[in-house]
């Protein structure tokens, strides 16, 4: 099949191909299939939530000519917004805390974007660096707060793309769907979309350790146990993205098992991903095999694994962390 020509950058966003992953199906015993995610122009699943912000706002009314995107980010939304905003003439303030990727913050700045950083805070803390772009976006004169985490054009974009895209690829039939939650717009977004098509698709979240949605969905509990070094997912919270979430079961999905996943993808598939994709994928075998053979589960490959060149695939980052360090690295 030969790949469309498009008139704008713009329309390179979303579309992604679908990849069936023969190691993750052999070990769930039924099929598994990765979208990917990693080949949107700013090389992650963002780019969705990113466009769709950016129309909503100018839809709106409120995003005007020349005007500007601030915004509070894990970096891969601010990639998003920064490519978005180079195609349609608008500047992009982004807020991030010091502790992610070294990649991220390089990528940002060679976009143009205006890059602020701040040590990492938890959510009560007014430094926290969704409060920090938020207080940025009132002081500056023209600019919107893209605000992806309360701001359900976020999940709008997985409503309408990302879920009939899956519905088409999979031919209609698709028995499970699971990923992580950062802002919740991917798995509350497919989810909603997928159930439209056939209600019976089971949506699975889940969940890095660190993170309180496994016992808020398990138990009604916000309560959140142990870390993770995954960048981009684990919410404390019910973002405005997720209320109203379809999630019938949840899994939580240690760095360690999601780790080995980003080695065996590597390995055995070429495919180099990041640490939330790996997550991914270790929650669809386990969904898988709690379906059964014969069924067809999918998930997101959220971004490229070239964005942690300096974290994931670099044993002295890794042995800091406490984890195993690939045998092809040490
Ligand atoms: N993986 C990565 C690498 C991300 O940057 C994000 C976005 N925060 C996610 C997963 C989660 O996506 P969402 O915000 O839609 O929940």
């Amino acid at each position: 099949m030969t790949a469309p020509a498009v008139p704008s950058t713009l329309d390179l966003i979303g579309n992604t191909p679908l990849v069936l992953l023969k190691g993750p199906s052999e070990a769930a015993g039924c099929e598994i299939w990765g979208k990917c995610e990693f080949a949107n122009p700013g090389a992650s699943v963002k780019d969705r939530a990113a466009l769709w912000i950016v129309r909503d706002a100018e839809m709106r009314g409120v995003l005007k000519p020349g005007g500007t995107i601030v915004e509070g980010t894990a970096g891969n939304t601010g990639i998003g917004l920064a490519l978005v905003g180079n195609a349609l003439g608008y500047k992009t303030i982004i807020v991030m805390p010091e502790t992610q990727s070294r990649e991220k913050m390089d990528t940002l700045r060679a976009l143009g974007a205006e890059l602020v950083l701040v040590p990492a805070a938890p959510f009560s803390n007014p430094g926290h660096f969704v409060h920090t772009s938020r207080r940025l976006a009132e002081e500056t004169d023209g600019a919107i707060w893209a605000n992806q985490f309360d701001n359900i054009a976020n999940r709008k974009a997985h409503i309408e793309s990302t879920a009939p895209e899956l519905w088409e690829q999979m031919g209609q039939r698709i028995d499970g769907f699971t990923c992580a939650a950062g802002t919740g717009g991917t798995i509350a977004g497919v989810g909603l979309g997928l159930k439209a098509f056939d209600p019976e698709v089971t949506i699975a979240l889940t969940d890095p350790h660190g993170a309180a949605l496994y016992n808020y969905y398990a138990h009604g509990e916000l309560k959140a146990e142990g870390t993770s070094v995954a960048e981009g997912i684990g919410q404390g919270r019910i973002t405005a993205n997720l209320e109203g979430a379809p999630i019938d079961t949840q899994f939580r999905i240690s760095d360690e098992e999601g780790l080995e996943w980003v080695s065996r993808l590597l390995r055995e598939e070429g495919l180099c991903l990041g640490l939330s994709s790996g997550i991914n994928v270790a929650g669809a075998v386990a969904l898988g095999r709690q379906l059964g053979s014969g069924k067809r589960v999918a998930t997101i490959l959220c971004d490229t694994g070239f964005r942690y060149l300096s974290s994931l695939w670099n044993a002295e980052w890794l042995r800091s962390k406490g984890l195993p360090v690939f045998p092809w690295l040490a």
